[in-house]
């Protein structure tokens, strides 16, 4: 997301909130928003209502990112991994033949579960850690 792309989504979120920057400091919220590992434009625009509604005040970049996370999970957990028939009972890995040697390696319909997340605009690796409120009501 360039930096004008990225001013014309943050836009009504900062209207929303009455939020005023000036460009320097936009321009570093961009970059620190899409820090690696960066959040997918589909993932950001998902999360946009839950960081309206759920936020009194215009977000920090930690905090956008912790919703952004919030909502990789529910995704994650709305479409889980289903095995195929070949690792359902292998725990997701098939056994393969390797210059006569019987290995294991992780079935390919992983990779098609992994194909179905991108699609779903989300990625392999945690945006945000747990917030330390949430992770000391656990
Ligand atoms: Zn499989």
């Amino acid at each position: 997301m360039t930096f004008t792309e990225f001013q014309t989504f943050i836009t009504p979120l900062a209207m929303h909130f009455g939020a005023v920057k000036d460009e320097p400091t936009w321009r570093l919220y961009h970059a620190a928003l899409l820090a690696p590992p960066a959040p997918s434009v589909v993932l950001l625009q998902r999360v946009l209502p839950r960081v309206a509604s759920s936020r009194r005040w215009f977000p920090t970049v930690e905090e956008f990112r912790a919703d952004a996370e919030a909502e990789r999970q529910a995704i994650l957990k709305a479409h889980p991994h289903a095995r195929c028939a070949k690792c359902r009972h292998s725990s997701g890995f098939v056994a393969v033949t390797v210059e006569g040697v019987e290995r294991v390696k992780r079935c390919a319909c992983f990779d098609v579960y992994l194909t179905r997340l991108e699609r779903l605009g989300i990625g392999h690796e945690p945006l945000a850690l747990p917030a330390a409120e949430a992770a000391a009501a656990e």
